[in-house]
């Protein structure tokens, strides 16, 4: 989600005659897209922002921004920590930067006001207004491939389709910094996934926080001249009952299927992040229907002990979350299916964490993000429940689950050993950032100049449908770089808890075209 942010801020300023830089000491402007979800990243900025804040001191004419979740829950208290920050902006407002920017280069003594843009409590209270007047969709919408990342031939590219969320995990601070689930219109989704396919996009991943919840009811939410607008999402109790008689609904099945269906250039479509209740039987049927869709789930489970799920909210329970992967792996029986554990809850047991264990050792997780609990201010969980887990026990439960997991993802991948599978094919590595499989294969690469010349070094790395990482040897006689951003066939001979090695099928005289090969 701010990947996507930071993208949309840099469209948008680059549309203004903005240039980047990659070097922080030559910005004129440093702007830190922030996160919130844990204390760490937190840490992380505010750190940032005292260097930034000492060149400032030292007299260099820098204008500091924060936007994002920081800036939305930190507020006021932020700028009076770091008065060397000049604006802040939070996820909400992020299509106001611009003149934010502006008022702050213009004029150097603006107050505090004039340097924020923070939905701050509106967000929640008046969030039906606020959803269907949305500026923020003209953000989306408004999108421009920003010329420095088109440079380096965009192939992979993420829509929003819904935004903030409804769920209140008890842990969890995106409610409050991204504000109410808001679901956008399908139509200005599909135009925007065909746009990113017209400038060369192959791979769209749509982004939600809970993304199987997507539901658009037409005629509910229009603007005034009558363009269907952002609406606030209709809650769970709506994925339990039949759609009412005389409605016309876009479910998230439907949306797939249609931008699967109304452009076909786009080679592989992909959704996160999935929520594991009320995951509708409709989407995996469409995802079996749908050769370009991704058979790849990030279904986070957070914990295999029902009573934590329900300290949680979590709204359902460990043999329910079983139940959906056993679902997904009847109609998809090639899906991989990943997903995020936080260990070290308030009142955790050993009994509690080894259900977590246990849950990682039976299913087939192709990889897990795993996370300390991290007490954020404004959840309900810093108010209900003490912080009873000390640090190190939550760093060797963390540690203790991810090396189960690092066994649970060596099984996964050793299975996928002597299929061919297609690879999208992302980057150029050197041995230096290439982890080496299992079955020690030899990194060989001749180059032109020198035919004898061995350039150990190079070699491919990409992804599958399925979100598994492959490293390839590059055929001799061809140049690596030429691959990058194909899809092409890869024969699967190794296998490690990390990656999958393999080697291209197809021997290439020219360089490929940059086109999809049909999915398997
Ligand atoms: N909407 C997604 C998750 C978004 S936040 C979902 O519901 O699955 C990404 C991940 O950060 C979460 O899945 C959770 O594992 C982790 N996380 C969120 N809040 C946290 C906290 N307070 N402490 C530790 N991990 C947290
Ligand atoms: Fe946070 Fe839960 Fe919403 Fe995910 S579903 S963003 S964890 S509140």
């Amino acid at each position: 989600m701010n990947e996507l942010d930071s993208e949309l801020v840099r469209g948008q300023l680059s549309a203004l005659g903005y240039t980047f830089s990659d070097n922080p000491d030559a910005a004129q402007v440093v702007l830190f897209n922030t996160c919130s979800v844990r204390e760490h990243a937190e840490s992380k900025v505010y750190s940032r922002l005292g260097i930034v804040g000492q060149r400032k001191l030292a007299g260099e004419n820098i204008l500091l921004g924060v936007l994002g979740c920081m800036a939305e829950r930190d507020g006021l208290a932020l700028l009076r920590r770091f008065p060397q920050v000049d604006i802040m902006c939070g996820p909400g407002e992020l299509d106001k930067l611009p003149a934010l920017i502006d008022a702050a280069r213009r004029c150097e003594v603006a107050t505090a006001a004039e340097r924020t843009a923070l939905a701050g409590d509106r967000t929640r209270r008046s969030a039906v207004l606020s959803a269907v007047q949305d500026d923020l969709e003209n953000l989306d919408l408004s999108r421009a491939f920003d010329p420095i990342v088109a440079g380096r031939s965009v192939f992979a590219a993420q829509v929003r389709i819904t935004r903030g969320c409804n769920k209140f995990c008890t842990y969890c601070v995106v409610p409050n910094t991204r504000g109410a689930e808001v679901h956008r219109p399908p139509d200005h989704i599909v135009d925007e996934c065909r746009k990113l396919a017209d400038s060369g996009a192959l791979e769209i991943t749509l982004l939600g926080q809970t993304v199987n919840h997507y539901r658009y009811e037409h005629g509910a939410a229009v603007t005034i001249s009558g363009r269907e607008a952002p609406q606030i999402g209709p809650g769970l109790a709506a994925f339990r009952t039949a759609i009412p008689a005389g409605k016309r609904v876009t479910t998230f099945a439907q949306l797939l299927r249609r931008i699967h269906d109304e452009i076909p250039s786009i080679a592989r479509l992909r959704f996160v992040t999935s929520y594991p209740r009320d995951f509708g039987r409709d989407i995996l049927e469409t995802m079996r229907d749908c050769p370009r869709i991704c058979r790849y789930l990030h279904a986070p489970a957070q914990s295999g002990s029902d009573r934590i799920l329900k300290l949680m909210n979590r709204g359902y329970t460990r043999s329910q979350y079983e139940a959906f992967a056993a679902e997904a792996l009847e109609i998809l029986p090639d899906a991989t299916i990943a997903g995020d554990f936080i260990v070290g809850f308030p009142t955790e047991t050993d009994q509690d964490f080894e259900a977590s264990c246990d849950l990682v050792r039976k299913l087939p997780f192709k990889n897990n993000y795993i996370f300390k609990y991290s007490p954020r201010p404004g959840t309900v969980a810093i108010e209900r429940f003490t912080d009873d887990i000390s640090n190190e026990v939550k760093k060797l439960r963390n540690n203790v689950l991810l090396n189960l997991q690092t066994e649970t993802s060596a099984r996964v991948h050793a299975a996928w050993v002597g299929r061919t599978v297609d690879v999208l094919i992302e980057e150029v590595c050197t041995r230096r950032d290439t982890q080496p499989a299992t079955g020690g294969v030899e990194l060989r690469w001749q180059t032109k100049a020198s035919k004898n010349e061995t350039t150990p070094a190079t070699t491919l790395r990409g992804r599958t449908a399925g979100d598994l990482i492959v490293s390839m040897n590059t055929p001799s006689g061809s140049n690596p770089s030429d691959f990058v951003g194909t899809i092409m066939p890869v024969r699967l001979q190794n296998s490690s808890s990390l990656l999958l090695h393999g080697g291209l099928t197809t021997h290439l005289v020219a360089p490929p075209k940059r086109t999809a090969h049909a999915s398997k």
